[in-house]
């Protein structure tokens, strides 16, 4: 019989990140919370799990479509009683995104953010990496990207922002 270690605090907090984990940016379809850096913490508040999110921008409305998802994943799971809780100090940065969200991001044709000490350099063009590009709108497809376009190939593209 293996008894005692199954139910301590530790191991539902665990449980609960490897759940929460596995929920996706509804806009950014196969790149995880947790390669995004959004996904903080897992922490037992007076017996109730609560997973801490930040939100990549902080405009962004698809952090409530992720908190229900990951409310839903918790049930789901058997994880109760649980919440989440969405925390904006301190703020997102970019770099706690994983190099394997970068990659997703570059495959699907969104330029990843740079590292915030270089927030003010303009993204490489996905399609032929040059340097040459310049903002055309503020929001792009959705309201955590903006719009550039590359000014050698002429082919716009969405960036993910930093803040
Ligand atoms: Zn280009």
């Amino acid at each position: 019989v293996v008894s005692g270690v199954a139910n301590t605090a530790g191991d539902i907090s665990r449980r609960a990140w490897q759940v929460a984990a596995r929920v996706c940016d509804p806009e950014l379809p196969g790149i995880t919370i947790d390669e995004l850096g959004v996904l903080r913490e897992v922490a037992i508040v007076d017996g109730t799990v609560e997973v801490r999110i930040t939100p990549t921008y902080s405009g962004c409305p698809a952090i409530e479509t992720i908190g229900a998802d990951i409310a839903r994943a918790l049930d789901h799971a058997g994880i109760a009683p649980a919440r989440v809780r969405t925390v904006r100090q301190p703020a997102w940065t970019s770099d706690w995104m994983t190099p394997s969200a970068r990659a997703k991001l570059a495959a699907m044709g969104i330029a990843p953010p740079p590292p915030c000490a270089r927030a003010g350099t303009p993204p490489a063009c996905p399609a032929c990496g040059s340097a040459d590009t310049g903002e055309l709108a503020r929001f792009g497809s959705t309201a955590c990207k903006a719009l550039w376009r590359c000014r050698r190939c002429g082919e716009p593209f969405d960036r993910f922002k930093c803040h």
